[in-house]
Formats: C-alpha cells, sequence, structure tokens
C-alpha cells in the first residue's frame, strides 16, 4: 500500500526491480523485452495471488493418506488489455495453468487518449471468478477504468489490475473511479508526458513487445 493511494500496492521484491531495470534500458532487445516481461508477469502474479482462500482436500502420498491444502473456488480469470497486456499474460498462466483468459481490446484515440473497445471476450461465469486485469502502462489510467468498467457490467465483482509501471496520474484518476479495485504495480513514475508517456517510463509497451517501431 502506498500513503497516497491506499488501493495501491508496490511491488518492491528486488527480483522484480533488478528485472524491471533492464525492461527500461533502450538497449533491451525485442526478445530480451519479451523475455522480461514474461518473467515480471511471472513474479507479480505469486504477488498478486498472496491472499487466496485455500480449502483442505485428502491426498495420498506414496506413504499414507493426508490433508493438504489446495485453492479454493473457481479458477482465476486474467484479463489482457490488448496488446501489451499480452506480454506479461505468458508469466502470468506459467504461474497459473489453469487459469481462464478473457481479453478486452481498447486503442487509445490519438488525439484525445479516450479508449476505444474494439474488441470483447470473455467467460460466461465471470461473476464467480476472481478477474486480473493486465495493463502495463497505466498511463491516464483511462484504459484501466474502461476495461474495469466493462468487467463490472459483464457481473465481475472480484477485481484486481496489475500494471509494470504507474503514472501518479493515472492512479489518481483510475482509484477515484475505482476505488473497490485494488492495484498492484511495479513502480509509480514521476509523470505523464504531453504525448501520453510515462515519465522516465520504458517507452511504448506495445511496440517494444512486438517489435512494430
Ligand atoms: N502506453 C505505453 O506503452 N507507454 C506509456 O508510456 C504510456 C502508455
Amino acid at each position: 500500500m502506498t500513503g497516497r493511494f491506499p488501493s495501491v500496492t508496490v511491488i518492491g521484491h528486488p527480483l522484480v526491480q533488478h528485472k524491471l531495470t533492464l525492461l527500461r534500458d533502450r538497449d533491451t532487445s525485442t526478445a530480451g523485452f519479451r523475455r522480461l516481461a514474461r518473467e515480471i508477469g511471472l513474479l507479480m502474479c505469486y504477488e498478486v495471488t498472496r491472499d487466496l482462500k485455500l480449502h483442505m482436500i485428502e491426498v495420498e502420498t506414496p506413504l499414507e493418506p493426508m490433508q493438504a491444502p489446495q485453492l479454493a473456488g473457481k479458477k482465476l480469470c486474467f484479463v489482457p488489455i490488448l496488446r501489451a497486456g499480452n506480454g506479461i499474460l505468458d508469466g502470468m498462466l506459467e504461474a497459473v495453468p489453469a487459469a481462464r483468459v478473457g481479453h478486452i481490446g481498447l486503442y487509445r484515440e490519438p488525439h484525445t487518449l479516450v479508449p476505444v473497445e474494439y474488441y470483447l471476450k470473455l467467460p460466461d461465469d465471470i461473476h464467480d471468478r476472481l478477474v486480473i486485469v493486465l495493463d502495463p502502462m497505466l498511463a491516464t489510467g483511462h484504459s484501466a477504468a474502461a476495461g474495469v468498467a466493462r468487467l463490472k457490467e459483464a457481473g465481475a465483482s472480484q477485481i484486481r489490475v496489475v500494471c509494470l509501471i504507474a503514472a501518479p496520474e493515472g492512479l489518481a484518476s483510475f482509484t477515484g473511479e475505482h476505488p473497490d479495485v485494488p492495484v498492484f504495480t511495479a513502480a509509480i513514475d514521476r509523470c505523464l508526458d504531453e504525448q501520453g508517456y510515462i515519465r522516465p517510463g520504458l517507452g511504448d509497451a506495445g511496440d517494444r513487445l512486438y517489435g512494430t517501431k
């Protein structure tokens, strides 16, 4: 939790911080960026699922039966916001291979930075699942807020957001709109610039993931 944003957790784990620094480096290759995003996704999944409920089941070891813990409730649902969200999805799925995956396609209208939805596909029983939205760069916060609003409309009631880097402006706007939704980020950077980039940030996450610039 941070003082200014009570619903926001900064994941200060040294491995996450180290890998994020490599991710920011302009000289990191497309392949390196993809690998690091996947690795950070896996590590952040560990933190965002830390308080999941367990129940006891009977299991037989080769030596004797015992009561052992198992995750309770329905499988998680990851929802990457396309396209950069896919960069952390693979790591999340390595940690929770049975999770369901929904997709939200949103692009930022270049002049207004307002998110426009072009794709939505979610599991039917989204209301029964813990939904983890993946949006690597929480810049204005508008895409994450629009994605979460869409999930709430679809019936989701337990929602968390994971991002790599957040701008203070985006966090203020997102947490103002969705104070009930916890946000997990690896860093809160200095500010948002006039083009809507997070500074110092890491540039355009989608372009760096897919080598499109
Ligand atoms: N999206 C990005 O990929 N990078 C930013 O800095 C802001 C939004």
